[in-house]
């Protein structure tokens, strides 16, 4: 089907804003909200269910319902927009979404503390000095590796997952993994790569997908260790995929990848950060230890470095410098330095309208290759 998109769109939305367009959908035709958990700081998570009428099913469908989810990642805002797109065609009785029989689910936010400490940037998507004055992300072990502690975001997901009996799952997420760049997506079951190549035709002048990685895995969420795992539990049969779009595209005239020397400023100020913050760890900074680590070990065995990567430690920074730690301000202007000359011209933002397509994209066109699509 084709996909309409305001291509002046280029904004996520904030959680106060998806609360409410949550809130507004709820009360149209077909429509249903649901409370289907708390997240640790309080917050509700909610599932909007849109349930076909009857007689628009007929026959056996092959698929019951889709479940669809994000935020995952706290800096990763990229779902908002692409269930807003989706929620408002499904309103629309006229829409051609309607030719996918099927009832539609999508949580609100996974992971709402996290999605709210993010707030300052959401209108600046594309600006990394924005983003390293006010991106936030969890340590892996809270959020996309939960194996050691089951959250209470995950406790409401199972709750959705008990709810919507999916068929079928989207995780949607952004590129900010590490040490990714390029555009990305996983299946639970192996699937004929091939028929993915219209989608990729479609998408070309958008992401990067030049990536041999495109594919990160054909058993994705089959470990416990993953967010989705209990839906395999509770049929086996479930398709889990993902897509990560990106955020961020090399510029043309610019060779791909950075590699940071041991010895270089940034190397010597990340070592620096990575010793303040053992100094005057608090749990704070657990998150911006975590991901200084990373990038220590990403130039130390001599892998491409993201810098994006880099600003998700900004939180930490800004932590620091209000305790009255001096070093941290230097270190942050190298950070910043390191980001206007390294990052800023060598990629260009991706308006959010472009990653918002390609979300929309991939799920039509799995729906499509699954035969979900009737008439
Ligand atoms: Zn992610």
């Amino acid at each position: 089907m084709r996909i309409v998109i305001n291509n002046e769109l280029n904004k996520f939305y904030s959680y106060e804003e998806l609360k409410g367009f949550f809130l507004r959908f709820s009360k149209l035709p077909g429509f249903s909200l649901e409370q289907i958990g708390l997240s640790e700081e309080g917050e509700p998570i909610e599932l909007l269910s849109y349930r076909q009428p009857a007689q628009r099913v007929s026959g056996k469908p092959k698929c019951n319902s889709i479940l669809l989810y994000g935020g995952e990642d706290a800096s990763e805002p990229i779902f908002s927009q692409t269930i807003f797109w989706l929620l408002s065609e499904l309103s629309n009785a006229d829409s051609q979404i309607h030719r996918f029989a099927t009832n539609w689910h999508f949580v609100s936010c996974i992971n709402p503390d996290g999605y709210k400490k993010n707030s300052g940037w959401l209108n600046h998507p594309g600006d990394m000095n924005c983003f390293l004055e006010n991106s936030w992300e969890d340590i892996h072990s809270r959020m996309i590796f939960w194996k050691s502690k089951e959250r209470m975001e995950h406790k409401a997901l199972k709750r959705a997952i008990a709810l919507s009996n999916p068929d079928f799952i989207y995780n949607m997420h952004d590129e900010s993994h590490f040490p990714a760049e390029g555009y990305k997506f996983a299946f639970s079951s192996p699937l004929n790569l091939e028929l993915l190549n219209p989608h990729l035709e479609r998408v070309k002048d958008f992401m990067d997908v030049s990536s041999e990685e495109l594919l990160i895995t054909d058993c994705y969420g089959r470990d416990p260790r993953f967010s989705v795992y209990p839906a395999f539990e509770a049929n086996n049969e479930v398709f889990a995929f993902l897509n990560e779009s990106c955020g961020y595209k090399l510029k043309t005239d610019t060779s791909p990848g950075i590699f940071i020397d041991i010895g270089s400023p940034i190397y010597d100020a990340i070592k620096k950060f990575k010793k303040l913050q053992i100094e005057n760890f608090s749990e704070e900074l657990q998150s911006s230890l975590f991901h200084t680590d990373l990038l220590i070990d990403s130039i130390e065995g001599k892998e491409e470095f993201n810098s994006k990567m880099l600003s998700i430690t900004g939180y930490g920074l800004n932590h620091l410098i209000s305790k009255g730690v001096k070093a941290a301000s230097e270190i942050k202007e190298i950070y910043q330095e390191h980001i206007n000359t390294h990052f800023q011209n060598t990629y260009d933002p991706i308006p959010v309208w472009q990653q918002v397509f390609t979300q929309i994209d991939f799920l039509f066109t799995i729906l499509e290759i699954k035969g979900i699509l009737v008439n």
